[in-house]
């Protein structure tokens, strides 16, 4: 904190609140509040676009995909082939599940519009007359609010037939899932949506070629999309002059776990861990950051050597991890790491769908060495067993869900090996309360 105040940087300079600006207005999620606020506009603007023009727009802004991956969304509109006589889909995925990641569903239900109106935007560039938002089954809340919104927005002419007298028709249907982890990879979710069991397809081909009923399909993040209306109706340059020259633009962070402010930060690509503790109130009092995800538990974990990492793509990716949700859950020096992995490993195992023995095998065995080595029943050749299976999982499975699972054992046996040994020969966890003295 004191070296960001050497230069001069207040906490209100390093957030740039856009998709999160009205939150806190009463009933931010009525069309009345949305349009206070230049709803629609950036859909007014997009209208007086051609298809085409709009896409190159939308690359040309930089904006990348806020699921995870950072794919550039205007190329994935691109890739959708026009002419080709079939329909088009959009999807937007809602199924937010990953451990630590909690952005979508908040903006779903403090700002369902700004979703609404990119999925017009986005319907019109690649020539779409039917989008569907898949949503997590288990917030029902966030479900009867999106039910509420899209009937305003047919209500208002914003969907249905002849939008806004632009001769655009759009259908939006919300689909719930019913709650899989694996329903949130996007040809898993494309499966379920189409009435099958959700499990992943092998990919190429893309959605973007073969998709929703076979038929060329865009799968994008709520976030991405909810963040078009704001480049169209504030401008690209606007936009790229926030975050870096790769990853421009603003996102959402959502900072949990030992953390005094826990919540969620909009801020420019490119901030630091240090940054958003410095201004959200920094680690519990008394308690300094033993380690973090930069985005969700299949993110390599860092440590706290790694405060001042830009958070953005490139710069993540530099230092060995992945910016992936920006899930930053942070952990401090009462955490046992075992214990924390072995939680996460859990979560993954239970949530394999089953179709590819590396992941559907490789996770089991990981919980049942963990949990050994946890309880104190672990021998040193367990640690290299953990890595090989790991490394038997990573890039063998059949989607990231497998990879996903192989990062929390890599990187907390990089940085946490010593940890790991402890468990083994002191024959138990040494953050186990009965035996530690962290816990006096
Ligand atoms: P990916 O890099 O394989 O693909 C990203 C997107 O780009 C996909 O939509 C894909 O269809 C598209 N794409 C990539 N190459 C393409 C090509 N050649 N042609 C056409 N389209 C192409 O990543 P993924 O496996 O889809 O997702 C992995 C990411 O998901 C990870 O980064 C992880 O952080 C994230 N994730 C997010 C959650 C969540 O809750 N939001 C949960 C688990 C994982």
């Amino acid at each position: 904190a004191a070296e960001i105040d050497r230069d001069g940087t207040s906490p209100e300079k390093l957030l740039s609140p856009v998709l999160s600006a009205f939150w806190d207005e009463p009933e931010p999620w009525t069309l009345e509040t949305y349009r206070r606020h230049d709803g629609y506009e950036g859909l007014r603007k997009a209208l007086a676009m051609s298809p085409d023009d709009l896409i190159a727009y939308v690359k040309d802004s930089g904006l990348r995909g806020r699921g995870g991956a950072g794919f550039p969304t205007g190329m994935k509109w691109q890739f959708i082939p026009q002419g080709d006589g079939k329909p088009h889909y959009l999807v937007v995925n809602a199924d937010e599940s990953e451990p630590g990641t909690c952005k979508d569903i908040p903006l779903l239900f403090a700002n369902p519009h700004s979703l609404i109106e990119g999925i017009v935007i986005a319907c019109y560039a690649i020539r779409s007359s039917h989008a569907f938002i898949y949503l997590r089954g288990e917030v029902v809340p966030v479900l009867r609010r999106l039910h509420e919104a899209v009937r305003e927005a047919y209500e208002a002419g914003y969907l249905g037939a002849n939008i806004l007298g632009s001769g655009l028709d759009l259908e939006l249907t919300v689909h719930a899932g019913a709650g899989a982890y694996i329903c949130g990879e996007e040809t898993a979710l494309l499966d379920s949506l189409e009435g099958r069991r959700g499990q992943p397809r092998l990919r190429p081909p893309f959605p973007a070629v073969a998709g929703l009923y076979a038929c060329p399909t865009v799968v994008n993040n709520v976030e991405s999309i909810a963040s078009v209306p704001a480049i169209l109706n504030r401008g690209k340059d606007w936009f790229k002059s926030m975050g870096s020259e790769k990853s421009p633009g603003f996102t959402l962070y959502s900072l949990s776990g030992h953390v005094a402010g826990p919540g969620q930060y909009e801020a420019p690509l490119g901030i630091t861990l240090r940054q958003l503790l410095y201004m959200s109130g920094g680690m519990r009092a008394g308690h300094r950051l033993k380690f973090w995800t930069p985005g969700g538990s299949s993110t390599p974990m860092f440590t706290d050597e790694h405060l001042d990492v830009p958070l953005d793509y490139e710069g993540v990716g530099a230092a060995g991890s992945m910016l992936g949700t920006k899930a930053l859950q942070c952990f401090d020096e009462t955490t046992c790491v075992v214990r924390a992995v072995t939680r996460w490993t859990e979560f993954y195992a239970h949530e394999s769908c089953g179709k590819c023995t590396p992941c559907r095998e490789g996770t089991y065995w990981l919980v049942q060495l963990l949990r050994d080595i946890e309880a104190g029943k672990g021998e040193m050749a367990d640690l290299d067993k953990l890595n090989d299976i790991a490394d038997n999982i990573n890039g063998k499975s059949f989607c990231a869900l497998g990879d996903g699972a192989a990062s929390p054992i890599f990187s907390s046996l990089k940085y946490f090996r010593e940890e790991y040994e402890q468990h083994v020969t002191g024959k138990g966890c040494p953050f186990d309360p009965a035996r530690s003295t962290l816990w006096a």
